[in-house]
Order: structure tokens, then sequence, then C-alpha cells
């Protein structure tokens, strides 16, 4: 089985992310998508992520209706920092050794998964799908591309790019768009719509 796994803080989850996993479905072959919000986040980050429960709970409903997209809180579960390579592991432990995990993400984090924790592991445990939005420089992803796949001791192209013109839309828009008062109905599937409005998140 080929399984992709969606990474990111989806705060919230939108139209240009449910794209880019049929997208990488298509292209990959993959056979699921797990949408895996990230909880506690090993890095730096500048602003405050809206609670877990809130962001799992949009992904669940942003999926809702399509099999082949699923949701998992097995980082809101674990207790300390959201480690990739901790969760490609456990989803290694769950889904059976031989299945290929695709982990898709923007572009920019994945320009730095060295940088991660135990960067060989982690590029032996999965492939990486890096999303670009139109208009991302792809030289520097294309510079970066020998360097990660000769990394560590699995054989081949781990690494790949997808460009997915949908991903003009983007998370930190959409929080700026309500806190203006701005329409956002569209941007994200009507129950995500709903939620947000109801629980008045990004306000
Ligand atoms: P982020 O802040 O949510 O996203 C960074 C950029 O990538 C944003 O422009 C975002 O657009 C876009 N993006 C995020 N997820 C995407 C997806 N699945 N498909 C397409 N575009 C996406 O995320 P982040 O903090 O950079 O982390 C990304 C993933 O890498 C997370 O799963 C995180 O846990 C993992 N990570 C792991 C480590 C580690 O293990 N040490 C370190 C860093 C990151 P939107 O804002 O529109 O979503």
């Amino acid at each position: 089985m080929k399984l992709g796994v969606m990474g990111g803080t989806f705060d919230p989850i939108h139209m240009g992310h449910l794209v880019t996993g049929e997208e990488a479905r298509y292209e990959f072959g993959l056979h699921r998508i797990l949408f895996v919000p990230s909880a506690r986040p090993p890095h730096k980050k500048e602003r405050r992520n809206s609670p877990a429960a809130d962001r799992v709970r949009m992904a669940e409903l942003a999926v809702e209706g399509n099999s082949h997209l699923g949701v998992s809180d097995i980082e809101v579960r674990r207790e300390g920092l959201s480690y990739t390579v901790d969760t490609l592991r456990a989803l290694h432990v769950m889904h059976g050794a031989a299945t290929e995990l695709y982990f898709i993400t923007g572009a920019d984090a994945i320009l730095e998964i060295l940088t991660w924790k135990d960067p060989a592991e982690l590029l032996a445990e999965a492939y990486f799908i890096a999303a670009t939005r139109p208009g991302y420089p792809l030289e520097r992803l294309h510079e970066a591309l020998p360097a990660l796949n000769s990394h560590g001791e699995a054989a081949g192209s781990r690494v790949f790019t997808l460009e997915v013109p949908a991903l003009a839309i983007s998370s930190t828009d959409i929080r700026d768009r309500v806190a203006a008062g701005r329409p956002f109905r569209y941007l994200v599937p009507d129950p995500v719509w709903s939620y947000i409005t109801e629980k008045r998140l990004y306000l």
C-alpha cells in the first residue's frame, strides 16, 4: 500500500490542501491520504496556533464524503514535540512495514528536512513531496534535491516536487480575511466555513 501523509498546521485546512491531496494521490498512485495536523511543532513559531482539537475537527469536517481521505490525531495524542520521524515510525507500526509512506507538505519545510530530528532515518521512512504555490522559486528546490536525495542509506530519489495552482489559497490569508470581516466562503469546505463562523475562530 502507498499511503500519503499530509503534514501541516492546517489552521485552517482549506481547498488548496484538499486539491494537493488529490493531486498527489493521482500523480504518485497513492491509495489513501491521511491528514496529520501537527500538535506541537518542534521549530519556533511566530504565532500561537488554534487549539489542536479545533484543527483536527476542521480536517475531519473537510474530508467527510471522500473515502480516499482521512485524518489522524496521532500527533495530538502523543506527548512532547511533534517530530515527523516519530509520526512516520508510528504509522509504519500501524500500517505495516511494507506500506510505502509519502509525506506531503509545503516546499519551504521540505528544504529544511536535513535539520529535522534523525534526518537519515526520516528519509528512509518515507518519500517526501514538496508542494508549491504558483510563483514559488522552484530553482531553490532543484538546487537542494541532490543533497536531499543522496542523504542517508535509502537508495534513489526520495524527494519530489508537486506544483499545485490551488495552493494560491493560504491559511494565513484566510485568517486575515476572517479577522478583517472579508469573505472566505468557498476557500474552505462549507462545513469548515460553518465551524469557523460558529466558533468565532480567528476574530
Ligand atoms: P505550516 O506552517 O503549516 O506550513 C508552512 C507552509 O507550507 C505554509 O505556506 C503552508 O501553507 C504550506 N503547507 C503546509 N502543509 C501543507 C501541505 N500538507 N500541503 C501543501 N502545503 C502545505 O507547517 P510547518 O510548520 O512548516 O510544518 C510542515 C510539516 O513539517 C508539519 O507536519 C511539521 O510537523 C513538519 N515538521 C517537522 C519537523 C521535525 O520533525 N523536526 C520540523 C519542521 C516541520 P498553509 O499555511 O496555507 O497551510
